[in-house]
């Protein structure tokens, strides 16, 4: 299965790495949308929250951990910042494998279009 997280994950195809541990990887978007355009992964492969399991509630909890403390690095925690999980095609996920979308940096519009 090609899964182009799952190789950035392994070192295999390019990323600019800003978190690993046992559960997570994050890096870097290619294309950010704001100062901060943060991916936040689980190194299991997961497709999309549609496909999670009971067993895997920890694992997402720790994500949001993860968002956490990168926030907190970056200077974002205090003005503001948001996480994004695109699910499926209608909500423009383009990366079958679940990755959390961290952002800020500049002012954020609500809704998201
Ligand atoms: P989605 O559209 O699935 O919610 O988000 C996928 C994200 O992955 C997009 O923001 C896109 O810019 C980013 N992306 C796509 N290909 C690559 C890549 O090869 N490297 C990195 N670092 N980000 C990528
Ligand atoms: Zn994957």
């Amino acid at each position: 299965m090609a899964c182009l997280f799952c190789n950035i994950i392994q070192g295999k195809s390019p990323g600019r790495k800003v978190h690993e541990d046992d559960l997570a990887y994050a890096f870097e978007d290619i294309h950010p949308q704001a100062p901060t355009h943060i991916l936040v992964c689980p190194k299991k492969h997961i497709a999309s929250l549609n496909d999670i399991q009971p067993d895997d509630t920890e694992l997402l909890g720790h994500l949001f951990q993860v968002c956490k403390k990168i926030a907190q690095e970056r200077g974002i925690a205090g003005p503001g910042y948001r996480v994004v999980a695109n699910t499926n095609r209608g909500a423009g996920q383009s990366v079958c494998h679940i990755h959390l979308h961290l952002l800020g940096g500049r002012p954020l519009q609500w809704p998201p279009g």
